[in-house]
């Protein structure tokens, strides 16, 4: 995690996201916003050419905004990735875990007319996959472990997992919020 890195919350210390330090310090001149955790060390101010002086203040880690947003993004984008994240990238017939490599299938094959949606896609193995082709769960005798559905809206943080300052975790805890891993 780079040290610029500040985590925003609402009004209600609900996680907003993960902004950067300029824009963190620009919110809190314009009292928008207050600090809510601060970094343990301190930001220092170009040389005031008059008076010689240097501001100093403690850099932020949490922030939180002085106003409740409303204005938020409240439904799931129906992705692969999100499908995945959903069933936590378990294979709704055999209930094995993979990676990346997962993909999504379409319970009720795109062929009899099923849909893109949460209801109808569901995490599903290479293997089942293969297994299954363009049948439904009845035809290819293999029952559906768990029943689709939408998903509520958890905000995602992108971080570096293992470099996260130890008091995000408080916020982020309380908030049900998905860590999604930054690869860097
Ligand atoms: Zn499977």
């Amino acid at each position: 995690m780079s040290s610029d890195s500040v985590l925003m919350l609402n009004f209600s210390y609900e996680p907003l996201g993960v902004v950067s330090l300029q824009r963190a310090v620009r919110l809190l001149f314009a009292n928008k916003a207050e600090v809510v955790h601060e970094a343990g060390r301190q930001i220092r101010s170009a040389r005031n050419r008059w008076t010689g002086e240097v501001a100093a203040f403690p850099l932020p880690s949490v922030v939180r905004l002085l106003y409740y947003v409303t204005h938020r993004r409240k439904t799931v984008a129906l992705t692969k990735k999100n499908v995945l994240l959903r069933d936590d990238y378990k294979c709704a017939y055999c209930s094995s875990k993979g990676g990346s490599e997962m993909t999504v299938d379409h319970v009720q094959p795109r062929s009899r007319g099923g849909k893109s949606s949460w209801m109808n896609l569901v995490a599903c193995c290479a293997q089942c996959n293969g297994r299954k082709r363009d049948r439904t769960p009845e035809e290819a005798a293999m029952a559906l472990l768990r029943r689709p559905h939408v998903p509520r809206f958890i905000p995602f943080v992108v971080v570096k997992r293992h470099t996260m300052p130890n008091e995000w975790w408080k916020y982020l805890g309380l908030y049900n919020v998905g860590i999604e891993e930054r690869i860097s």
